[in-house]
């Protein structure tokens, strides 16, 4: 990628990071920013071998798919590239499907490496990572930082273990030997155990198996089922998934038998 092309993203980067609601470091809730960006955002857990995520245009939509069978950390990881490709790249391309290959650096796709390093530009603003190690670790310097460090990193940017580490070398802050000591170390020392240490956010390490639909998911399904396209079952299954229950909607629904009147009276008022 030219340095050039690299500026470009992380002026784009940080204007979208501008629109979030940031806590100490990192983006608070980016799933959130994604809806308040007009996202239809889906997440769904399809298991861990099944695809990251995607992002797509369709109309006038933008879809962005996260795979919650990820470690919160990766899926996170996994939506920031899917606001890349948006950002980026949407306007050319219509969809974007995401697999642990697309979304490794390793990727031969220039599209794929733009956006991943708008994700990290994202995520670890490089002006947040120097105010980190500035406030945060007085004693640092080069290759001084622990495991423990790293844990809290993760927990105040919200990202995975790795992606610290990608990102403390990619900014030469530790070099390649640092790196595989501190990669040593996460796999003696749970990082989930790390994080409690810390008294860090610990569900980054775990999968979420969130469920999470459009709102308009639910109108959808609720005229459906009013004209007779799905049964009850699905309805309340799809409910179920906003943890609403038939009696919640029982106002917006129509009962079969409500609806026979309602043709009669129709009909009815037809001939008049
Ligand atoms: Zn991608």
């Amino acid at each position: 990628m030219l340095d050039n092309r690299k500026r470009q993203i992380r002026i784009i980067a940080d204007a979208f990071r501008e629109k979030c609601k940031v806590g100490r470091y990192g983006i608070i809730d980016l799933f959130k920013e994604c809806e308040r960006c007009g996202y239809k955002l889906v997440r769904y857990p399809m298991g861990d071998s099944a695809d990251l995520g995607f992002a797509l245009k369709k109309d006038n939509d933008i879809i962005v798919y996260t795979n919650s069978s990820s470690r919160l950390s990766r899926e996170i990881f996994t939506l920031a590239h899917e606001i890349g490709h948006v950002v980026l790249h949407l306007n050319d391309v219509k969809s974007f499907i995401d697999d642990s290959m697309t979304i490794a650096d390793r990727s031969d796709d220039e599209r794929e490496r733009e956006a991943n390093y708008f994700a990290a530009c994202l995520l670890m603003p490089v002006d947040e990572i120097d105010k980190f190690i500035d406030l945060e670790l007085p004693d640092f310097e080069k290759n001084s930082i622990s495991a423990m460090d790293i844990a809290r990193m993760m927990s105040e940017f919200n990202v995975s273990y790795e992606m610290v580490l990608n990102r403390l070398e990619s900014l030469s802050l530790i070099d390649s030997n640092k790196r595989i000591q501190l990669d040593t170390e996460r796999n003696i020392t749970r990082v989930g155990n790390l994080l409690r240490s810390i008294g860090g956010n610990a569900k980054l390490n775990i999968c979420s198996e969130e469920i999470y639909l459009p709102y308009e998911y639910i109108e959808y399904v609720i005229y459906n089922y009013n004209h007779n396209a799905v049964p009850r079952e699905t309805l309340e299954k799809v409910l179920s998934y906003y943890k609403l229950t038939f009696e919640d909607v029982i106002d917006r629904v129509i009962e079969p038998s409500e609806m026979q009147v309602d043709l009669d009276e129709l009909m009815g008022g037809l001939e008049d």
